[in-house]
């Protein structure tokens, strides 16, 4: 594999990267995936996805990745498992040198790796996620249905993530470590609205409880143990995995990678998609289209700039090299 000049090396096989695969793939460009570890990305940790089209089951969200995998490497991509730990994106060849001390070289990068939230690390919160505690009140919160359910944090994020509760939950209660929300009237008021919203300010999370699943957390001061079926985190955000950029690409002020309208970075033939672009909504079938743009794109790119080719028809040796 070393050896090899592939078109395309995409880097994380999340949805974003593994929808890329399977474009890249399908328009027979010799495709390379590498990717450290998929229950490590942001869809391999979530417990259960029923909101990605064409699947109307519910899946974890590794079964998902799985059927991902399976169609990319079914139209020839391969797929390693392997840490990206620096890149060359400069030039007609690029370099990606991974822990193993392996070097892979392509005429197209596309990066893919995802953001991670920063943990918070409440007492108890890890060996929960998935069987109470949750960070996204979109993905998870019909799972919720007349159900008590608390959210932690402060920021407007944390506020709206209540509000998608309140459509769900029979009560849904706000933990607010600080004395106040900064929020403007309009929304104050549509927090006030809620009929089936509790707002407890300065109230601070001393441990998360439960043994197979989250059963209630326990409060600073005189409010002790409070019984909850589900607990949505918001207290640190999350940040792009770009560690491995070093100061090979531009970024923008706020610590994001700079890309324009066809997802090129600022180095000629690198693309990035997902939600390592800093996205205001992180959802599966979101950065699922964007990986598939990227790939298109790079595709255009390969060609020396022609229109994207998304209509890739179906051969006999499809899949072959
Ligand atoms: C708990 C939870 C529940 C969720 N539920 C839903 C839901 O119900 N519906 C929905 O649509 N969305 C849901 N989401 C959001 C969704 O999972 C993300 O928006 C989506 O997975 C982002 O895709 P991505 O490919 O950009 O990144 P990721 O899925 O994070 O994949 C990135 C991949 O890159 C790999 N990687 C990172 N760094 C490197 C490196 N240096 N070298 C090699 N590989 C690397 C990672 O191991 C990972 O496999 C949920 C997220 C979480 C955390």
């Amino acid at each position: 594999m070393q050896n090899e000049l592939y078109d395309v090396i995409i880097i994380g096989g999340g949805p974003a990267g593994s929808s890329a695969a399977i474009y890249t793939s399908r328009a027979r460009l010799k495709t390379l995936v590498i990717d450290k570890d998929p229950h490590a990305g942001a869809l391999g940790m979530a417990h259960a996805i029923a909101n990605y089209p064409g699947i109307p089951e519910t899946l974890g969200g590794m079964e998902l990745l799985e059927l991902m995998k399976r169609q990319a490497v079914s139209f020839g991509a391969r797929y390693l498992r392997d840490k990206v730990t620096a890149l060359d994106p400069n030039g007609p060849e690029k370099s990606v040198f991974t822990v193993s001390a392996s070097m892979y070289r392509a005429k197209t990068l596309i990066l893919a790796t995802g953001s991670m939230g920063k943990s918070s690390d409440l007492p108890g919160e890890k060996k929960l996620v998935g069987l109470g505690v949750s960070y996204c009140a979109t993905c998870d919160a019909a799972f919720y249905r007349e159900r008590i359910v608390a959210v932690y944090g402060k920021s407007r994020e944390a506020v709206e993530e209540a509000l998608i509760l309140c459509r769900f939950a029979a009560n849904v209660i706000l933990l607010c470590p600080a004395p106040k929300l900064s929020l403007p009237e309009e929304e104050m008021a549509m927090l006030r609205s809620a009929a089936n919203l509790e707002i407890r300010y300065n109230s601070r999370i001393l441990s998360v409880n439960g043994q197979k699943e989250l059963e209630s957390v326990t409060l600073e001061g005189s409010d002790g143990q409070l019984p909850v079926d589900g607990l949505f985190i918001y207290l640190t955000g999350s940040s792009p995995v770009l560690d491995f950029i070093g100061g090979s690409l531009e970024l923008s002020q706020c610590g994001c990678l700079k890309v324009d309208r066809e997802f090129t970075t600022s180095a000629p033939g690198v693309f990035a998609a997902g939600d390592m672009l800093c996205k205001e909504i992180k959802q599966a079938v979101i950065v699922a289209g964007e990986g598939c743009q990227a790939a298109l794109y790079a595709d255009k790119y390969l060609r020396g700039g022609l229109k994207p080719k998304s209509d890739y028809k179906a051969t006999a040796n499809e899949g072959r090299h």
